[in-house]
């Protein structure tokens, strides 16, 4: 992989927005500095977006350096192996129907594992599917009128869907911009519904249960839900960035390279080190770039925590999402159905994810009393073996977020990142790609 671990050789494990460095005194640090070989570009990050913008900027014959903080590619997108489990660092998942994923992965490659179609409401009186009935007609069961909602909510539902999956993407960016509650009212939906299905599943999309994210965003969300397949790489979400880092010439992405400070002619790495370079790209999460990017405008963010059990048995025979309507979790999944190489063979590894990442230490006996009810098993041996809080997951998406926003700084200073474009994957990609396409061609000019 084109990858090498650089400088001090740092081994850093921190998924926190701010690399920590050693204490610096910029003029000290100048004076001991030594300036690294030049190139074209560098780029400050390697998550996907500074991965696609690298990958952009190389495939159109620039010299890119990728400088990284922390010990491996990915970003938010990294999965730890350990004692034989997969543990992503948070429970996400990939959508085939991103156009990011489809224009530039190899989606053979990554051996993406499905997880059967819809979701399985946990409710006060029982389980109830939701899955779209012109994919899976067998299990849509639940969908007849007085299950999951009257008539008129299902007909608002069937209007909503039909509407999203024919907009074309860029019509929705232009829509009016509301909160997707008030979308969701408009769209003729009751709140019985609204609070069985929608407000319970979107929480654990948008990392925020008050439906008070962008409704352009809903509607995008949803159209790719209809459109794609919910996967997981086999060998877990870290595949997806460690095939885009494959792609970059050998040499390319530096490790364990903070960048301290942006200077006149490049950047300084919080060692010491400067590199040279017209154009630099700050993809580096909305924290990390305020820090090296002053009055750069960046939003909040939504916070998780996912916790990760070892069951002797997988207490649900199907590669399905949970959702309690309850919201006392997020959502659960035995993850090592969707690929048995999570666990270890004779084990089974579940994923449950809530909202926020400061939970005492109460809070995972807690989850697994929730998971004994949600999964109607004695849940009292399973073993709690990984929690990752993230505090900064996502950007907080409130009305009116653009969905794409311009990536030029400062002159020869670009940022780029799911706080420029969405809260995912393809945001992400789509940032980063823009960034490339920007600064190729203020060059050109
Ligand atoms: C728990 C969780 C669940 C999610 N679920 C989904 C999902 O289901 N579907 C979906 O599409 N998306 C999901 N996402 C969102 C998706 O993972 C992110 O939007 C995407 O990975 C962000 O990529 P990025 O490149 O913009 O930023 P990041 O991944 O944050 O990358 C920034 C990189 O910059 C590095 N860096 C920071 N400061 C410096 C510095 N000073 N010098 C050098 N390097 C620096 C960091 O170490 C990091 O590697 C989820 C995210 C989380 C955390």
């Amino acid at each position: 992989m084109a990858v090498l671990l650089d400088e001090l050789g740092a081994r850093s494990t921190e998924v926190s927005a701010r690399p920590r460095a050693p204490p610096v005194a910029g003029r000290r640090v100048r004076e001991m500095s030594a300036r690294t070989g030049d190139v074209d570009a560098v780029v400050v990050g390697a998550g996907v977006a500074g991965l696609v913008c690298a990958q952009d900027l190389v495939a159109a014959g620039l010299r890119v350096r990728v400088l990284e903080a922390s010990d491996r590619v990915g970003g938010r997108m990294r999965t730890d192996v350990r004692d034989g489990f997969r543990f992503d660092r948070g429970f996400q998942v990939v959508n085939t129907s991103y156009p990011q994923m489809k224009r530039r992965m190899d989606l053979r490659g990554l051996r993406l594992r499905p997880f059967s179609p819809g979701v399985l409401l946990c409710t006060p009186h029982g389980r109830l599917r939701f899955a779209d009935p012109t994919r899976t007609p067998k299990l849509a069961a639940d969908l007849r009128p007085g299950r999951l909602g009257s008539l008129r909510d299902l007909a608002g539902l069937a209007m909503l869907t039909g509407r999203d999956l024919l907009t074309p993407p860029r019509l929705i960016k232009r829509a009016e911009d509301r909160t997707t509650r008030t979308a969701l009212a408009d769209a003729a939906i009751g709140e019985a519904l609204v609070e069985t299905l929608f407000r319970p599943f979107l929480s654990g999309v948008f990392l925020e249960d008050e439906l008070e994210t962008s409704s352009r965003f809903f509607h995008l969300v949803w159209r790719s839900m209809l459109r794609g397949t919910l996967c997981l790489p086999a060998d877990g979400v870290a595949e997806v960035p460690e095939q885009l880092a494959a792609t970059l010439p050998e040499g390319t992405v530096s490790l364990g390279t903070p960048v301290e400070q942006l200077t006149d002619e490049g950047v300084l790495t919080a060692y010491g080190r400067e590199t040279a370079a017209p154009a630099v790209v700050v993809a580096a999460g909305p924290a990390a770039a305020a820090a090296l990017l002053p009055g750069l405008d960046v939003p909040p963010v939504r916070s998780v925590t996912t916790y990760y059990h070892a069951a002797p048995e997988t207490p649900l025979d199907e590669p399905t999402l949970l959702v309690d309507t309850a919201r006392r979790v997020l959502n659960t999944v035995v993850v090592s159905e969707v690929s048995p190489v999570y666990a270890p063979r004779g084990r089974a590894l579940v994923s449950t994810s809530v909202l926020g990442a400061d939970h005492g230490p109460g809070k995972e006996a807690e989850v697994r009393a929730v998971l004994a009810e949600l999964y109607g098993t004695d849940t009292g041996g399973w073993e709690p073996v990984a929690e990752y809080p993230v505090a900064e997951a996502l950007p907080a998406m409130t009305p009116p977020w653009p969905l794409s926003r311009g990536t030029r700084h400062a002159p020869g200073r670009y940022v780029c990142g799911d706080h420029r474009a969405t809260g995912s994957v393809q945001g992400a990609m789509a940032s980063g790609a823009r960034a490339a396409r920007e600064l190729l061609a203020d060059r050109r000019s």
